[in-house]
């Protein structure tokens, strides 16, 4: 099998001119509280405010509008319950694509109306018996419908590295830029843009320590496969990192932190009293990263790209409410949704 193909700097490019009037410019915002909290000069790329309140958007679009007459007639379908399954059923709608999502059974109420209220299709599975991938193939095979995976996927890391060229494009170079990491599309699409904007900037992945398969990846140099992981980020419950993430990863990454729920709690709430941000828990990762992360920071200049809003107000104020208890209720670890 010949390896697959990587996507460059060029092609986060050529994805930021694609997505030029359609995927929202966020904000890049600055906290004095937050700055002496970490003992840092922090800069937030706010993707909680993108369209559909996270990145994934960003990937999604791309994706899509890199499809012929023919592939755009047909149709996509994605696999996802949650960020991706938004992104690219408005992304579809925009631009007038056809969009299947094969979404959990159980998925969260509001996140299945936002992507059907977008006009996606929603083809449902069963989390404990069925395999979602191996759905999506079949309707990509039986309608010619093209699959557009949530990260291991060369447009898809293309658009996810818009987010980071924008940010260094109004910051200048970074110390060390700190990064959610599920899949590891967003991290491997920030590799392609501070390696070629600020190639001396530490590029850190985040994850959630019940699912540090990406740490884990590194130590061993190969991919590592885990179970499903019990943690309240559900956008980065990904088993494994992908054969084209894992790639820039490992030749990119300056490392990946691993970080306890306790810490995305603590995270949000900040986010909600110094800068009146919602930030879902998975979006925390980052700044709990570099609070708790053990990184050289003090002093530095550090971009925090905060991924995204989406998490159900009862949920969040629940999540809120548990920030001054030790541990983490096992029932908001039993309120986690895909
Ligand atoms: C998907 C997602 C992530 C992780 O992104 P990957 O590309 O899978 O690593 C982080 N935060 C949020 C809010 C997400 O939706």
């Amino acid at each position: 099998m010949s390896p697959p193909l990587l996507p460059d700097f060029e092609d986060v490019v050529a994805a930021a001119d694609r997505l030029a009037g359609h995927a929202l410019r966020t904000p890049v915002l600055r906290s004095a509280a937050m700055d002496a909290w970490v003992g840092a000069e922090l800069h937030f790329k706010c993707e909680n405010l993108q369209r559909t309140g996270a990145f994934k958007f960003r990937g999604a679009f791309n994706a899509l509008a890199r499809l012929d007459a023919g592939q755009r007639r047909r149709g996509a379908v994605a696999f996802s319950g949650g960020n991706h399954a938004q992104g690219i059923a408005l992304a579809g709608r925009m631009l007038d694509i056809p969009v299947t999502v094969v979404m959990p059974r159980d998925a969260a109420a509001s996140k299945m109306e936002a992507t059907r209220a977008c006009g996606a299709r929603i083809v449902l599975y069963d989390r404990h018996a069925d395999d979602r991938e191996a759905i999506a193939r079949r309707l990509s095979e039986s309608d010619g419908l093209t699959l557009v995976p949530p990260y291991d996927h060369a447009d898809v890391i293309a658009g996810q590295g818009t987010a980071t060229l924008e940010l260094l494009e109004e910051t200048g170079p970074l110390d060390a830029l700190l990064l959610p990491q599920g899949g590891g599309g967003l991290l491997a699409g920030a590799i392609l843009a501070a390696g070629r904007l600020a190639p001396q900037c530490q590029v850190y992945g985040s994850e959630p320590e019940a699912g540090d398969h990406g740490r884990q990846s590194l130590r061993r140099g190969a991919v590592v496969h885990i179970a499903p992981p019990e943690t309240i980020a559900d956008g980065a419950r990904a088993q494994h990192l992908g054969a084209l993430t894992f790639a820039l990863i490992r030749d990119g990454a300056a490392g990946i932190v691993a970080v306890p729920d306790r810490a995305l709690i603590e995270a949000m709430r900040m986010f909600a009293q110094a800068m009146k941000l919602v930030v879902e828990p998975t979006a925390c990762l980052g700044l709990a990263a570099a609070r708790h992360g053990g990184l050289p920071l003090r002093g530095k200049r550090v971009g925090v790209v905060v991924t995204g809003g989406n998490v159900d107000l009862p949920r969040y104020l629940a999540l809120l409410g548990a920030a001054d208890s030790d541990g983490v209720d096992a029932d908001l670890l039993a309120t986690r949704s895909s």
